[in-house]
């Protein structure tokens, strides 16, 4: 099947896509002509493209291994400043940039959906997401409680606390180029420690952006210089900061092949990393379910973001009693999405973000075929007249017969993977069955269903009458087994960015010791 009448065939002009990202870049106060200018003259550099026509913007000078450690160095420098400040002070820095980011929503959004191919709705959401976890950050800053105890010596207080850690690393993924990086620094900075960013190399203007906003929080607010680096380039960059000992926590998000790189090389050292990877997210709809409202939970969920999110809808176990019924809705729903660029009105399926990234979901449709698997709809590229370095694709459903092998992969883009199931318990222990292990969801009614999906899917998120994707801060977000076992956003995560330390305090005057050990 394929979806010609909602397709937008107008891309916008190269010069529209200069405008976009010089007008974004501006009211974040950076300036995109010294950006390239610089470039021109950088012995190191990166390419910036736009995945919206394919188009090169141009070069930027990117980092190299000795400036990296240089914005290391001067990161750790600013920790020794800031770790002095009271936390609730240090929150008036993350109360002036949520300030920003509310002021230049729209600004930041734009780069974003000039470089993620977001629309300008999930731009903004992105962004939005920024001031909310800046808003939780700074309530935060006056709640970085420890627990007190009861000693089994008398006169003695036993109580832990929690003290600044020291450089914060982030790497963050082309997916959510801005976000992620705020749940991160947001807590970082009211933790007393400082930041140096390693944005994906296909979204350094939206990091230049977002960095700028904090900078200027920083300046006006009087935190120390080097605070907030940002290190611009590819992988080998990101390097810097898996190997720098002085970078004391490596938040680092992307792929799993990327985690199982990094991953190990922080704990080589003995750092500490906080990993965010892959998901391959499945929904159980039963036969008690309220099929529309499952139809527009799983649309939004598996095509939304043109399949790039980490939280995107890629398995749906659906009961056989109503799976013909709510397949032929979805293939229905999937003729009517509007695909092309994300600046155009109406859009609601914006470009994969590369050329490998569409080769990968050809090949994953190509297996699941060879696999037994039934293409019902989408996996066709359009607007390749419009840019030949462009990749739009009609989202895809897919009928397996089970779960095969390409069904365990996360294949980035929208492939939505459909099985039936008659046994309740048997659905769960499907969703359970694949490596990755971060979001979930059942469409139910039936209570006993809900709860028992609750306690049984093995998901960092696992909703009820809700799609996979779409979290809000205020929860924890994160995922287990090979999703790396992470956890960010709100409720404890804040304690990720601290050191920990029991203290006994003695004030009898003796010296009895614990567990009645005698000694001289
Ligand atoms: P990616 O793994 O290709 O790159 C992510 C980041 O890691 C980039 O900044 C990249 O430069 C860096 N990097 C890659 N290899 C590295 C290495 N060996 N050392 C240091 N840095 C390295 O991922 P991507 O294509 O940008 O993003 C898509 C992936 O990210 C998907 O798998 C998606 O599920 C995942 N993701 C997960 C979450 C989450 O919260 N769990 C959120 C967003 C995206």
């Amino acid at each position: 099947m394929t979806a010609p009448d909602s397709t937008t065939t107008a891309l916008p002009t190269e010069d529209a896509i200069i405008d976009l990202a010089r007008s974004g870049l501006s009211a974040c106060g950076a300036d995109l002509d010294a950006l390239l200018a610089g470039g021109a003259e950088a012995s190191s550099t990166i390419t910036l493209r736009s995945p919206i026509t394919g188009q090169v913007l141009g070069q930027m000078a990117a980092d190299t291994a000795e400036s990296a450690a240089d914005t290391i160095g001067k990161a750790h420098e600013a920790f020794l400043a800031w770790r002095d400040v009271p936390a609730p002070v240090r929150g008036m820095v993350v109360q002036r940039w949520g300030q920003l980011l509310t002021e230049h929503k729209e600004d930041l959004a734009k780069l974003v959906t000039l470089e993620a191919g977001k629309t300008p709705s999930e731009a903004a959401g992105e962004v939005q997401e920024m001031i909310d976890i800046c808003e939780l950050a700074v309530g935060q800053s006056r709640q970085l409680f420890g627990k007190t105890l009861p000693s089994e010596r008398p006169g003695h207080r036993l109580m832990e606390t929690w003290h600044p850690l020291g450089v914060v690393g982030i790497i963050s993924a082309f997916n959510f180029p801005v976000a992620v990086y705020s749940w991160n620094t947001a807590l970082a900075l009211i933790c007393g420690d400082s930041v140096v960013w390693k944005p994906s190399e296909v979204s350094t203007l939206s990091a230049v952006g977002a960095n700028a906003l904090l900078t200027r929080a920083i300046e006006e607010k009087g935190g120390p210089a080097g605070l907030n680096g940002l290190l611009v380039g590819e992988r080998a960059i990101g390097e810097a900061l898996v190997d720098d000992p002085r970078v004391e926590l490596l938040s680092a998000t992307g792929s799993v092949r990327m985690g199982r790189e990094v991953g190990p090389r922080v704990a080589q050292r003995f750092g500490r990393s906080l990993l965010e990877l892959g998901g391959n997210n499945a929904a159980i709809v039963t036969p008690s379910a309220d099929i529309d409202l499952a139809l527009r939970g799983v649309v939004f969920a598996a095509a939304g973001t043109a399949g790039q999110r980490c939280t995107t809808l890629r398995r749906l176990i659906v009961h056989s009693d109503i799976a013909g019924e709510l397949v032929d809705k979805i293939v229905a729903a999937y003729g009517t999405l509007s695909i092309g660029s994300p600046t155009a009105e109406g859009v609601l399926v914006g470009p994969l973000v590369n050329q490998a990234s569409y080769e990968k979901m050809q090949a994953s449709l190509e297996a699941a075929q060879a696999q037994g698997g039934e293409v019902l709809c989408g996996g066709t590229r359009v607007l390749a007249d419009a840019a030949a370095d462009a990749y739009y694709v009609e989202p895809a459903v897919v009928r397996m017969p089970g779960q095969t092998e390409i069904v365990e992969d996360e294949t980035f883009a929208p492939i939505l993977y459909v099985m039936e199931y008659t046994d309740f318990d048997a659905a769960i222990e499907l969703n359970n069955a694949v490596p990755q292990g971060l979001s979930s969801a059942v469409f139910t009614s039936d209570l006993s269903e809900a709860e028992r999906f609750i306690a049984r899917s093995d998901t960092g998120i696992a909703n009820v009458n809700i799609g996979t994707s779409g979290a809000e801060i205020g929860g924890a977000f994160g995922g287990n087994k090979e999703t790396g076992g992470g956890r960010e956003s709100g409720t404890d995560s804040w304690q990720a960015y601290m050191r920990q330390a029991t203290n006994t305090v003695n004030y009898s005057g003796e010296l009895p010791l614990a567990q009645g050990v005698e000694f001289l």
